[in-house]
């Protein structure tokens, strides 16, 4: 058995006046802070749980108080020394507003390229890269969605072991087509989804759709012509290769089943002929996103990220971080972040677009914490947002997706993909953007993963990376254990990523086969 470690504490920045308590389990009314810690010589007045803050000094009613350098909140009482400051104790700060901010002002000295990392992937006609070799089904409306099921189940159990090359075969299921107000102006943002998803570089190009026949989501309204590549040398005004259950030919449940399986043999054929092949790491699109944050998460998972986020665009590849909920309160590091004035102004033009979307629901960004946030140590949205930021290191920002968009040829770098915050909707909008590596990283702990794509999950603490020491790819808890450095940590997920996207390393969620479903996001009315 392991001695109890020492009280720990640690504080993000020189200027906070609260910092952390790092050890499992909290610590104790009465602990007297050890000399060479935060907070150093105190005694805490009550018990402060794991990941909650304590008041490294006297704060007086209505003073700020202070972490990684910026006002989370205000205390709503006098806080003397060695208090637990937690969310009930504190008044959140106003949103920035979004005028006046500083646009495109921070321009960091261009860092070294990286060299001759490289992965093994599958190179697509379209010039993008696969991490994985997937046949997709794609579907206009959830009517199919049973249909389209039993049919995967057949072509994994009658087809798939003939072709060894394709990895899996899935359905693209999802709520929409039908009963929505499909020519309202937000109807856009579901329907790009839908249409880049079916177009993700894992899915190698082939696209195989299976509608209704009544649908609004008409098969070449979801792809109209030119919008896909055409592998079959098949007339592309025809719009997609495409199942229409409600066709007269179709006699019977069996004959709509047969009919999917028949086709899906030309697809796996073409795919099953692919191979990897050793391509430069600047063909990664790797998506950031965190869930079940606590307050290890800004400083343990989420910096050792952003640090592997930076040699990532070090060597060339595609970052993408998302959740405006989760950067609204740190608006200001993103424009001046932003490379030229014009990324600066899309960024703004998407957070605003968002407060007043929220405003429509009559909440605004504080709706995003969750109890479990709040059990974590995370006091508000102000504190969460700036834990949550460093996911995206600290390359400038080169260019910005509104949700559902797909990212264009040579469009590289930091990208901010505009997205809520929810797990599942971010992940279905940066899989839209064309992410085929997906960084997660939780502090409570969520067993999520995508069917689409690799997910490497990140636990931001120790504890929960050995209780879940089968589902967690990687413990950057190690930080707070003071076993491992950021730079250290950061190298080891750059490295990881390049195993898993090769298919070296398969993730915790994909040998488990824990699969997410899609969950669109939709502003626009349903009828
Ligand atoms: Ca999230």
């Amino acid at each position: 058995m392991s001695l109890p470690r020492p009280p720990l504490t640690i504080r993000m920045h020189a200027d906070d006046n609260v910092a952390i308590v790092a050890n499992d389990g909290g610590l104790p009314a009465g602990t007297v802070l050890p000399e060479g810690v935060p907070g150093g010589g105190l005694t805490l007045l009550e018990k402060v749980p794991q990941g909650h803050k304590v008041a490294l000094e006297a704060i007086a009613q209505d003073a700020v108080v202070r972490r990684y350098g910026v006002p989370i909140g205000y205390a709503l009482k006098d806080l003397p020394a060695g208090s637990w400051v937690h969310e009930r104790v504190l008044k959140m700060p106003a949103a920035r507003a979004l005028e006046g901010l500083p646009m495109a002002t921070v321009k960091p000295p261009a860092a070294d390229p990286l060299d001759g990392y490289t992965f093994e992937g599958y190179r697509n006609a379209d010039g993008s890269a696969g991490t994985r070799n997937l046949l997709a089904i794609t579907t206009t409306v959830q009517c199919v969605a049973g249909v389209v099921a039993q049919a995967v189940a057949r072509i994994k159990a009658e087809l798939l072991p003939g072709y060894p090359n394709v990895d899996d075969v899935i359905g693209l299921e999802h709520t929409y087509g039908c009963g929505v107000a499909i020519d309202a102006p937000d109807a856009v943002i579901p329907i790009r989804t839908l249409r880049h998803i079916s177009l993700n570089p894992n899915f190698g190009g082939e696209v195989m759709v299976v509608s209704l026949g009544c649908e609004k989501l008409q098969p070449d309204r979801l792809l109209p012509p030119g919008s896909f590549p055409i592998v079959d040398g098949r007339d592309a005004s025809l719009g997609p290769e495409t199942i229409c259950l409600q066709a007269d030919s179709h006699v019977g449940f069996m004959s709509m089943l047969d009919d999917i399986v028949a086709s899906a043999k030309s697809h796996l054929e073409r795919l099953d002929a692919r191979r990897r092949e050793t391509l430069p790491a600047s063909e990664l699109v790797v998506g950031v996103q965190c869930g079940g944050s606590d307050a290890f998460s800004g400083f343990t998972a989420n910096p050792a990220v952003g640090f592997a986020a930076d040699l990532l665009v070090r060597a060339g590849a595609t970052v993408m971080f998302s959740e405006n909920t989760e950067v609204r309160d740190a608006v200001e590091q993103l424009t001046s972040r932003a490379a030229t004035p014009e990324v600066a102004e899309a960024i703004v033009r998407e957070l605003d677009w968002y407060d007043r979307y929220l405003d429509r629901g009559r909440v605004d960004r504080s709706a995003n914490t969750t109890p479990g946030n709040k059990a974590g140590g995370l006091a508000n949205i102000a504190e969460k947002a700036m834990g949550s930021i460093v996911k995206s290191g600290t390359a400038p920002i080169s260019h910005v997706l509104s949700p559902g968009e797909k990212l264009r040829p040579g469009q590289r770098g930091l990208v901010f993909a505009a997205t809520p915050a929810s797990d599942f909707i971010c992940g279905t909008l940066q899989l839209a953007a064309g992410m085929n590596v997906h960084v997660f990283t939780t502090g409570r702990g969520t067993p999520y993963g995508l069917a689409e794509c690799p997910v490497i999950k990140v636990a931001t603490r120790s504890d929960l990376a050995r209780r879940w020491h089968d589902l967690m790819d990687l413990n950057a808890g190690v930080v707070a254990d003071g076993e491992a450095s950021i730079e250290e940590l950061g190298w080891d997920l750059f490295r990881l990523i390049l195993d898993v996207a090769s298919g070296r390393t398969r993730t915790w969620a994909e040998r488990w086969k824990l699969h997410n479903q899609l969950v669109l996001f939709n502003p626009a009315p349903v009828t």
